[in-house]
């Protein structure tokens, strides 16, 4: 079961943003609903010290609580999933937006989607590396161009012409994920050197330089789904690498009549068994619950295939999931029916 009754934390944060209003929640009223995620590249369990845990939670607590409070206010979920996701990316603790993994050219290359359920219009970028907010310019590609998406040098100049921030490439530098490349490169190396080919080299590194991501999805009170993601892919990751994130369907989906995905996890995977997309036709064609739809995606389908991550989704009905099959996944969800959850671990 991913979801708890009110822990401590989260209840703290939400009297704090919303001045007690879930209180306020009427019997009658429309559910609305949020879910976030951080990513499935998770610190190691053994590794988690409970300082940082607080670090983690708090970024997870202030996003949630943001979406849930634009959605009490009767916003649009496509608001209150961009509201979370900026939160996240503006953060150097999760791979998006500043704080984003290097390329192996010590670069950063973003990507990222967004797609909105009643209309399923759909905007995404991939490899972007000087627009502040990924998400931002996701959600401009979905409202204001004739396209999907969008990349490289040509999404930058659709953001410059949309007037959205940018920066300077070293904005998204940190000194950990600069760390980590460094680890991935010297393990690239020597993998490289054994099997003579930088592809199976990659392929070998472990999971924790593989993943990493931020993710929104969210009901509204017109009952309305929205699914948003935002990356920065893999560490080490070469010759023009896109993920999952920016793929719709892959990385993202939503579709009022059945749900909405957002996910993260060893991208390749993600988009060869379209693991957004999939679970959401589960739902609408096979009739099963959201949360059998996406356990049987996460940890049968991809655990068979080999990938590792996992999602959040969410139905119509507000019903939240957030299933993974990594060791842990930074999540968080938050419910007008009085139910909210923070957690990275299993069994959380
Ligand atoms: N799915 C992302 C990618 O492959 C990474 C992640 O979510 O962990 O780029």
């Amino acid at each position: 079961m991913n979801i708890n009754l009110f822990s401590n934390t989260v209840f703290v944060g939400l009297s704090f943003m919303l001045s007690g209003t879930i209180a306020t929640v009427k019997a009658n009223e429309a559910p609305f609903a949020i879910a976030i995620h951080g990513g499935a590249g998770a610190i190691q369990q053994s590794k988690m010290t409970p300082s940082l845990r607080t670090t983690y939670e708090a970024k997870l607590n202030e996003a949630v609580a943001k979406g849930y409070q634009l959605l009490s206010q009767g916003k649009s979920s496509q608001q209150a999933v961009i509201a979370a996701i900026q939160i996240l990316e503006a953060s150097p603790l999760f791979n998006a937006g500043k704080g984003a993994v290097y390329t192996f050219d010590e670069e950063h290359e973003l990507d990222a989607s967004i797609m909105n359920g009643k209309t399923l219009n759909a905007g995404a970028v991939s490899g972007v590396k000087t627009v502040k907010s990924p998400i931002a310019l996701a959600e401009k590609v979905m409202e204001e161009s004739v396209h999907v998406m969008l990349s490289g040098e040509g999404a930058e100049l659709f953001a410059k012409n949309k007037g959205l921030p940018l920066v300077d490439n070293s904005y998204f530098n940190t000194e950990h994920r600069y760390k980590a490349l460094l680890k991935a490169k010297k393990k690239l190396s020597e993998k490289e050197q054994e099997l003579k080919n930088f592809q199976a080299a990659h392929q070998s590194l472990p999971t924790e330089f593989k993943v990493g991501t931020v993710g929104a999805v969210a009901l509204d009170k017109a009952g309305n789904l929205t699914a948003g993601t935002s990356t920065g892919g893999m560490t080490a990751k070469r010759f023009g690498r896109v993920g999952d994130a920016p793929i719709i369907g892959a990385g993202t989906y939503a579709n009022n009549n059945s749900c909405a995905v957002s996910a993260t996890g060893h991208g390749e995977y993600f988009i060869r068994y379209h693991v957004a997309a999939d679970i959401c036709a589960r739902v609408q064609y096979q009739n099963i619950p959201l949360a059998k739809a996406a356990d049987i995606v996460i940890n049968d389908v991809l655990v068979k295939a080999g990938g590792s991550g996992g999602v959040i989704a969410i139905d119509a009905q507000g019903n939240i999931t957030m299933p993974f099959n990594s060791e842990g996944m930074y999540r968080a969800s938050m419910s007008s029916n009085g139910q909210s959850f923070v957690g990275i671990f299993h069994n959380e």
